[in-house]
């Protein structure tokens, strides 16, 4: 039986093994499993084939750690953005939502990218109905 073992804060792990990184936030753990099912539920509204399998969409996110930035946008890579995927090193940045509702900042843009395994720009995502997709995980009665 494996001993659990506290080597600091644990609990903010998710069901696809995505967390937030310690620094202060208005993120929390809860927050980002809304998103987290905000980004699986929008899934299911797309006809993208890379995004069909919903538990290949949750394991594409394990090791995944969200930091966040205090404004809603911030400069990256010499553009102003709401959020920035990087697979390689296994991160996603994004600027806080003033309105303080993360299901609705770019978090869950982000996530498509994690789940689309960081596939480049946005080619896809009209004619496969990722941004209908974005929208509808938006929609408080889905
Ligand atoms: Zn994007």
């Amino acid at each position: 039986m494996p001993l659990l073992i506290a080597c600091g804060p644990a609990a903010h792990q998710t069901p696809c093994g995505i967390d937030v990184d310690g620094s202060p936030s208005s993120l929390t753990s809860e927050g980002l499993q809304s998103a987290v099912r905000a980004a699986l539920r929008g899934a299911t509204f797309t006809t993208d084939p890379a995004l069909a399998d919903p538990a290949a969409n949750c394991k594409a996110m394990e090791g995944f750690t969200v930091y966040t930035r205090p404004t809603p946008t911030f400069i990256d890579e010499g553009e102003e953005v709401f959020g920035a995927t990087r697979c390689w090193r296994f991160e996603v940045i994004v600027g806080t939502p003033e309105s303080g509702e993360w299901r609705l900042s770019g978090l869950v843009h982000e996530l498509f990218h994690v789940m689309q395994r960081c596939a480049p720009g946005h080619a896809n995502w009209e004619r496969d109905g990722i941004f209908f997709g974005i929208g509808k995980s938006e929609d408080p009665s889905i």
